[in-house]
């Protein structure tokens, strides 16, 4: 065999090793990961730690399964000033996370790489701008999120809110649906919409947006968490908390809103609610 047949055959093999790994890889490895079955005692965590999937039909209680394994296989979980990371701990947050595609995809977290969690609040360092002015401030977090597929979470908080059905707050929510408005680039409180669906969000949501901010200009009880009003990512935030926690109170407030959030995740949480 000649030199350049050898090559030939190699340069062959590579491109169809690289074709399998960027294409197929994937979904051939998720496919065998489903293969196993999903633990009796992830499912009695789930019952306790995620107060929503008690009441989703069999078909979609079936669906999150899956995404919660797929979840905890891949993701990296990391306890942070001594907290350990179990099972219930895996189950709680990427059962509460995937509350969020079980009707999209679950590639919408195909970024999400890790997960750190601490055992409470944490502290840190955060730099802010003033005009020309760059400070630096000591802030308490409950939570947050990075466009480069990490989230950290305050586990006191997840089973202060998160665990707590129609607890207001649900920090695991909030900083997952900050990866889904990620996902078209940019951080601004509109996730990946197209056409129509787009313009009426755009609409919808900046007329809700403002009447959030007057009312709390105006010192009027609002009818969301005034961390909504900070910014529009933290408005998208806090509404996807609402509608999956107090779904009934969102589209009682804003109709229009529950309604472009229904749309966007599928689900209908407060039809899931009455059944
Ligand atoms: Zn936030």
């Amino acid at each position: 065999m000649s030199s350049a047949t050898v090559f030939a055959l190699f340069a062959t093999a590579f491109i169809a090793l690289a074709i399998f790994y960027l294409f197929f890889y994937r979904s051939w490895r998720r496919e065998r990961e489903l293969k196993h079955p999903f633990p009796k005692v992830w499912r009695k965590h789930l019952r306790s730690t995620v107060p929503l999937y008690c009441q989703l039909p069999k078909r979609l209680q079936k669906i999150l399964e899956q995404q919660i394994q797929l979840f905890i296989a891949e993701k990296n979980f990391y306890g942070c000033d001594g907290f350990e990371v179990n099972d219930r701990v895996r189950v709680a947050v990427a059962g509460h996370a995937c509350l969020l595609t079980v009707m999209r995809s679950y590639a919408d977290y195909d970024e999400v790489r890790s997960i750190l969690v601490y055992p409470d609040v944490y502290r840190v360092q955060a730099s802010e701008r003033d005009g020309m002015v760059v400070g630096v401030s000591n802030q308490v977090r409950a939570g947050e999120a990075s466009s480069l597929g990490q989230v950290v979470l305050a586990w006191s908080e997840c089973e202060s809110g998160a665990m707590q059905a129609k607890s207001p707050h649900n920090v695991i929510l909030h900083e997952f649906a900050h990866q889904l408005d990620y996902l078209d680039g940019s951080a601004d409180g509109a996730p990946p919409l197209s056409g129509d669906q787009a313009k009426e969000w755009q609409q919808t949501m900046t007329i809700a947006y403002d009447d959030l901010r007057h009312s709390l200009k105006h010192h009027r009880n609002s009818w969301l968490d005034p961390y909504g009003a900070t910014k529009p990512a933290e408005f998208f935030a806090v509404l996807t908390e609402t509608f999956y926690q107090q779904p009934q109170h969102l589209r009682e407030q804003q109709p229009a809103v529950y309604d472009q959030l229904r749309a966007f995740y599928k689900i209908d949480p407060e039809e899931l609610a009455r059944s």
